[in-house]
């Protein structure tokens, strides 16, 4: 194998690989071998705590440790390839809640400029933008802007991150959104915090109601 190939694989991962353990046994649309889908628990479930200026917010899978170290490389291990699985696993739960038939728009948690330039992309972003191509809706791409640097929520205690990101975000180009139904893509919701300061600043700003959804929530319940 050339090294050029070879180079391609590390980015882009043959299309019968496992996308988290590298197997070859490939099965289905989550791009995974039926050993990891096994170990997927969906419950499609709804936060049950409110979260301010959200109308419901939903995660897809439980918080297992296979989850847990996906969303790890996802971020922070450069494997942005995750996406698909990842995206394909929301889609389940948008389609089993009938979100599809009730949203307008796609929206995604931004990243700080910073942040985005050194990580070379934004998992949210990648998760929202697939769901926006395979929903046949608009992606809120550049409506949305992180104007404070903050420090990631998960080295943070849990008071300090009910404040570490308050009002943190601003809306721009406010007309694109108005009166329109968003669906709000993260990877996981801890406190719920990071969902609650997007959509403060998407109600007051006209839009009509925030959904919300990542793959999977770490909070309490
Ligand atoms: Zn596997």
């Amino acid at each position: 194998m050339g090294i050029f190939k070879s180079l391609l694989n590390f980015v882009f991962p043959e299309e019968n690989i496992c996308l988290f353990c590298k197997d070859y046994r490939v099965e289905g649309k989550f791009h995974i071998c039926s050993s990891c889908q096994g170990f997927i628990e969906f419950v499609h479930r709804e936060i049950s705590s409110p979260i301010p200026y959200v109308e419901k917010a939903y995660y897809s899978v439980l918080y297992t440790r296979l989850i847990r170290e996906n969303i790890h490389a996802f971020k922070f291990e450069g494997k942005s390839y995750l996406y698909k699985t990842f995206g394909n696993i929301l889609l389940e739960t948008i389609y089993e809640k009938g979100l599809h038939e009730k949203v307008d728009l796609i929206a995604f948690v931004p990243m700080d400029r910073m942040k985005k330039a050194q990580r070379g992309y934004n998992q949210c972003e990648l998760m929202a933008r697939y769901l926006s191509k395979k929903m046949d809706k608009p992606l809120l791409k550049d409506n949305i802007i992180k104007v404070k640097v903050t420090k990631e929520q998960n080295r943070l205690g849990l008071t300090e991150r009910r404040t570490n990101l308050k009002d943190s975000f601003k809306a721009v180009k406010v007309e694109d959104f108005k009166a329109k139904e968003i669906l709000l893509i993260d990877d996981i919701i801890t406190t719920g915090t990071t969902m609650k300061e997007i959509s403060k600043v998407l109600i007051n700003n006209g839009a009509r109601k925030v959904y919300g959804l990542a793959i999977t929530s770490s909070m309490k319940i």
